[in-house]
């Protein structure tokens, strides 16, 4: 049978967790900080020992905060956004911090707009299409003459956790790689 929400809690050893989170949340500001900033190098090292990368999915507030917080205890952990989802607000902030979006279109120099789309298909499903393209696509580049209009595919970019896509990252690291040659 399958395990009740009780069995659970006593499995992973729920109430000495929360006994143990009240205390913490009762400790002044100054333990908190310095207990954050113990566990984030703490977890830091960890990565480096496995050798991972680390990195902050910036959307909103919180996860601004903590970007914010790991570059002043000195852990330098790169900002990863799918900006364009994301308010004009937010994106100025963004653009600030230096948070990764999509590289400019190294042919024409263009920013790459994120767009969304959705409509209903014969079926009548939702079907939500997700893409980039220039942002003004008056103007011709190079690659709208190979293929009108020229888009990069963003289906699985997810802006919960700041993913801009395996396609999106692919033409980030092109960029990137001409740039340094
Ligand atoms: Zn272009």
């Amino acid at each position: 049978m399958a395990e009740n929400v009780l069995e659970r809690m006593s499995r992973i050893g729920a109430d000495r967790k929360i006994a143990d989170f009240k205390v913490k949340q009762k400790e002044n500001y100054e333990f908190k900080v310095n207990y954050a900033r113990i566990r984030a190098w703490e977890f830091y090292n960890e990565c480096a020992k496995r050798d991972l990368n680390v990195h902050v999915s910036v959307g909103g507030l919180d996860s601004i905060t903590l970007l914010l917080f790991l570059r002043s205890i000195g852990i330098d952990a790169p900002g990863i956004s799918v900006s364009y989802l994301e308010d004009k607000s937010i994106m100025a902030v963004h653009k600030k911090l230096g948070v990764v979006s999509l590289k400019p279109c190294p042919f024409c120099g263009r920013e790459m707009k994120f767009h969304k789309d959705s409509f209903v298909n014969k079926y009548g499903q939702t079907v939500v299409h997700q893409y980039y393209q220039h942002e003004d696509t008056e103007q011709d580049c190079v690659l709208d003459e190979i293929c009108m209009p020229f888009t990069i595919p963003a289906g699985d970019a997810n802006e919960e956790i700041g993913y801009i896509g395996w396609c999106a990252e692919k033409w980030n690291k092109r960029v990137e790689d001409g740039e340094s040659k």
